[in-house]
């Protein structure tokens, strides 16, 4: 069954603007999505009428937020499919789950470990690790790309071994819009017995995730790429393992008993969430869930993929573009190059900006992929499910015009 694309879109009060006396065409949503009236409603409403800080009051205002705040993380439970709801923990985004699990990791790893991760990372998937990998002298390895720029799985057995403690990878690249075979990594790294993070930042927005059909130890992602605020995010991890692990930040709510030698930590998920959480933020990020339940995130899969799809057809039509990844399953987004000497895919985006056309150029936090394509960047054209095949149509006009005034 289609969906009512022009009912979706008026849910989006920012899709009715112009850019440049032009109507916007809005395809940057690998760097954040848009907001639908139902998340910016449900914040103005907390603030407006039961505004108050969680867990710790008595009083009535403070047992409202937090019921509110518990019901987002019931709903967010059930979106991931996580077996408990306290193996839910509120972080900030993707690159503070990353930097939660390197950090409780400091005095975990030892020096003759190894950690892998892959080539196709966003930086916030190889920066942490880095840093890990100095406090503790462990090593750190990485999973190659191929020359088309997809996962090269050949070498597993010597990459993924008995000395790897852990293995990080995205589900779905910010860079390319390329699907990772995840499944096959998470396999080999627990027949190997180390335990498995997927970034998910670009691959929940985008597609059912379970984390426990996947069967990977931890799973990251960021509110505001899927409908929802920015300053909110998710670390879910399997509660055996994050029972194991140290806190995170210390402070309040993530105790027991304070004195002043000593303190024992509260539990699960309150251990990892130390301080004032962000409660609109969280409470918007539980809307954000209602928005896509209500559509199906399988219908919202469906449409983009007929997007994708579409959008590689039309790219391949022009002359002088090359599509990165060409070949692989995409999820979201796709990234090319116009190959005129001496361009740059900013001079594309400033040219798609004139015509009211919003794309990401440069690396994308994904340095590791340009210098393997020997590139400073692509232009990358990102789909949410209020894009429509008309808006491709004025996307592919707009390169038109790039190449003839690049070309
Ligand atoms: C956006 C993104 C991140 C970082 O997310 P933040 O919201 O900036 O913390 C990490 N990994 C991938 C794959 C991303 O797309």
């Amino acid at each position: 069954m289609a969906l009512d694309i022009q009912q979706i879109r008026s849910q989006f009060p920012i899709l009715q603007r112009q850019v440049n006396g032009q109507a916007l065409v809005y395809l940057d949503n690998g760097a954040t999505s848009q907001k639908p009236q139902m998340v910016l409603d449900v914040i103005d409403h907390y603030y407006k009428n039961y505004n108050a800080n969680v867990h710790r009051g008595i009083h009535t205002l403070s047992q409202e937020a937090t019921d509110k705040m518990e019901e987002a993380r019931v709903k967010i439970q059930n979106f991931i499919h996580a077996k408990h709801v306290h193996e839910v923990i509120f972080t900030r985004g993707t690159t503070e789950g990353i930097n939660l699990l390197a950090t409780v990791l400091s005095s975990v790893i030892k020096a003759n470990d190894e950690i892998v991760i892959t080539e196709i990372e966003h930086h916030s998937n190889i920066v942490p690790w880095q840093m890990l990998c100095e406090r503790t002298g462990a090593t750190l390895k990485f999973i190659p790309l191929t020359a088309d720029g997809i996962l090269d799985l050949t070498q597993l057995d010597t990459i993924i071994t008995k000395n790897t403690k852990l293995v990080c990878v995205n589900q779905v690249s910010n860079a390319l819009g390329v699907v990772n075979p995840i499944e096959k990594i998470i396999e080999k790294a627990h027949q190997e017995g180390a335990w498995v993070l997927v970034d998910a930042a670009q691959s929940v927005p985008h597609t059912p995730v379970d984390v426990q059909a996947l069967d990977c130890d931890f799973l990251v992602f960021s509110g505001h790429k899927m409908y929802g605020p920015t300053g909110i995010g998710i670390f879910y991890g399997k509660e055996a393992i994050l029972n194991q692990l140290p806190p995170f930040h210390g402070g309040g709510e993530m105790i027991k008993e304070v004195t002043m030698e000593k303190s024992t930590y509260a539990c699960l998920p309150f251990k990892f969430e130390a301080g004032t959480p962000d409660v609109a933020g969280i409470i918007g990020l539980g809307a954000a869930v209602d928005f896509i339940n209500a559509i199906g995130i399988q219908a919202i899969h469906d449409h983009e993929d007929q997007l994708v799809k579409y959008c590689m057809e039309q790219l391949s039509q022009l002359d002088g573009i090359k599509i990165y990844a060409k070949d692989a399953p995409h999820a979201g987004a796709i990234s090319f190059n116009l190959l005129f000497d001496g361009v740059h895919s900013s001079d594309v985006g400033m040219i798609l900006d004139k015509k009211g056309i919003a794309v990401r150029t440069g690396h994308h936090c994904a340095q590791p992929i340009m210098h393997h394509f020997n590139i400073p960047g692509t232009v990358r054209a990102s789909f949410a499910v209020y894009n429509t095949k008309e808006e491709i149509d004025v996307l592919i006009n707009g390169l038109k015009t790039a190449i003839r005034m690049l070309g």
